[in-house]
């Protein structure tokens, strides 16, 4: 007989570190197994710093925001830890720009309070930026900072203090689907359980493909960076708000950026990067096109960067349509799968792992995951 358990949660990045805390708050027993050691370099979770945000241009993702924050001030308190700082947050460009239009109509529609500024005013309000005449800046205050390796930490912790196991440095070779569970064969072992949640980031379209789904997942290399700037109390916590810079036309890139955290430096990346078939082929060394393209962007609009403070590698998992994938598998329910992140799942993990957790145990949620369905893509 194999070690059982009610389910495994393949990988601990922030998804499944979150599956792992509420299937064990819902009284299950869970294993979680994890390639790497916990809070690793080489997936998509580790750093100081991922905004979070309503500043949405689909209501979906603003309503699943409302349960998130929620979510994430009661983890905060299970913990004991702080995780999240609001800074404020701000979206700018040319009013043409179709996606600031969008956010400010979902805003309204969702009643979450925001703020148009004029150029004028928000130069008086965050004089680190040079605000061109013609854009239009949206400021919305709940946004904020998520400190992405310690909200890791602090569901893998809290799934450990409910009788979680955790075992890092183990690969999940093969998924074998029973009829009402499944066998899992890693590298140190094999293991049985009722359900699995596969979690696995940018390794997902490998994994599932073995079990019958060809989604189209892809990996991209992108670069998480920080910055020197000439006075770094301007970019504090309570002085810097997050950002977005719709300035794709002029620039060819979507900047953004959030304040220096733990002395972190001022974060400024962009949007994207290099898409690859499988994490195996990516290059982990900085690379410094990046670096300039940022500073370029830096010069006009944030003039106090100085230079780099520091910068490493980190994955996005992309779909066609960037949103993400929520579901059960089609032929074997006890199979329940989130990935395909795009870059942007950050801020709505724990909400994610709880969904997952529902998913697992009652095979519904009541959250609308209409748009994550594996069904669009067959
Ligand atoms: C530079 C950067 C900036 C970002 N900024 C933001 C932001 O500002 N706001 C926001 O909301 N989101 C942001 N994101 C996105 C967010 O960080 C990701 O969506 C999220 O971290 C994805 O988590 P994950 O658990 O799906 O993936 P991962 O953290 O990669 O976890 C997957 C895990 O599965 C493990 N695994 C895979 N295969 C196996 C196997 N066979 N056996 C065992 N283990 C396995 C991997 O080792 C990995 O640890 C950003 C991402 C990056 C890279």
């Amino acid at each position: 007989m194999y070690p059982t358990f009610d389910t495994i949660v393949l990988g601990a990045g922030a998804l499944g570190s979150a599956a792992a805390y509420y299937l064990a708050k819902r009284g299950q027993t869970v294993l979680v197994i994890e390639q790497f050691e916990l809070n690793h370099q080489k997936g998509s979770s580790y750093g100081m710093s991922r905004i979070i945000r309503y500043a949405y241009d689909q209501i979906n993702y603003v309503e699943l925001m409302k349960s998130a924050y929620t979510l994430w001030a009661e983890i905060e308190s299970e913990s004991n830890t702080r995780l999240f700082t609001k800074t404020g947050g701000i979206d700018f460009g040319k009013p043409s720009e179709v996606l600031i239009q969008s956010i400010r109509s979902t805003l309204e529609t969702a009643g979450i309070a925001y703020e148009k500024l004029s150029p004028e005013v928000a130069r008086q309000m965050f004089p680190q930026f040079r605000f061109r005449d013609d854009w239009e800046v949206i400021f919305q205050e709940d946004a904020g900072i998520l400190e992405a390796s310690a909200c890791v930490i602090a569901h893998i912790d809290l799934a450990k203090s409910l009788g979680v196991e955790f075992r890092p440095n183990t690969i999940i070779k093969h998924i074998h689907p029973q009829n009402d569970h499944v066998i899992i064969t890693t590298d140190k072992g094999t293991f049985s359980a009722g359900n699995i949640v596969i979690a696995a980031g940018g390794w997902m379209q490998s994994i599932l493909q073995e079990i019958g789904l060809n989604l189209p997942l892809k990996p991209m290399r992108c670069q998480e960076s920080y910055y020197e700037t000439d006075d770094i109390q301007k970019f504090g916590s309570e002085q810097f708000p997050t950002f977005i810079a719709h300035v794709r036309d002029e620039f060819g890139f979507l900047p953004y950026g959030m304040a220096s955290i733990r002395d972190s430096g001022l974060k400024i990346g962009l949007h994207g990067g290099t898409i690859v078939n499988h994490p195996s082929e990516i290059d982990y060394t900085v690379d410094q096109n990046t670096i300039e393209k940022v500073l370029l962007f830096a010069s006009k609009t944030l003039p106090s960067v100085s230079g780099l403070k520091s910068a490493r590698i980190c994955l996005y998992t992309m779909t066609p349509d960037e949103h993400f994938i929520i579901d059960k598998h089609p032929q074997y329910p006890h199979i329940v799968m989130a990935g395909g992140c795009s870059g942007h799942a950050f801020k709505f993990s724990t909400l994610i792992g709880k969904i997952l957790s529902e998913l697992v145990i009652d095979r519904y949620t009541e959250h609308n995951i209409d748009m994550f369905s594996v069904q669009r893509f067959l």
